[in-house]
């Protein structure tokens, strides 16, 4: 089901010019099929259309790959895969960065008001020393 996805895609990327090209080549090819089925009547039958292996992963096993090379090669196709559904619509959400209120609380030593990060407060707020009080009281 990946496949239609990729293709709108796809048409999506493309130019105008690209676009009707496309179209004007699509078309063709349907008036062209519609007009083999209806002229002549050789129906071929699909006898000579040979299974194609080519693609199918079993045919991985043939070749010389170990368990973790193996591992690898679906892990980089589930990555692309990831990279294909999910693309750039989540650019517009960027991380806030963490702000704090800052609060303002009395000094128990000068009686200063100065504010500060919540986390800096002690529990009993009138305890607070300011910065100049904490570091020269000593
Ligand atoms: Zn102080």
């Amino acid at each position: 089901m990946g496949k239609k996805k990729n293709l709108q895609e796809m048409l999506d990327n493309l130019s105008e010019t690209e676009l009707s090209n496309l179209e004007s080549l699509i078309s063709g090819m349907s008036n062209k099929s519609r007009n083999r089925k209806r002229g002549r009547g050789t129906r071929k039958k699909k006898k000579h259309a040979q299974p194609e292996s080519a693609n199918d992963p079993k045919s991985l096993e043939g070749l010389d790959l170990n368990s973790d090379e193996l591992k690898e090669i679906q892990a980089a196709s589930e990555f692309d895969k990831k990279m294909g559904f999910d693309k750039p619509k989540s650019n517009g959400i960027i991380p806030k960065a963490p702000t704090f209120q800052k609060v303002s609380v009395k000094c128990m030593v000068c009686g200063k008001a100065s504010e500060v990060a919540p986390s800096l407060i002690p529990p009993e707020q009138s305890r607070f020393k300011c910065n100049a009080c904490s570091c020269g009281s000593r």
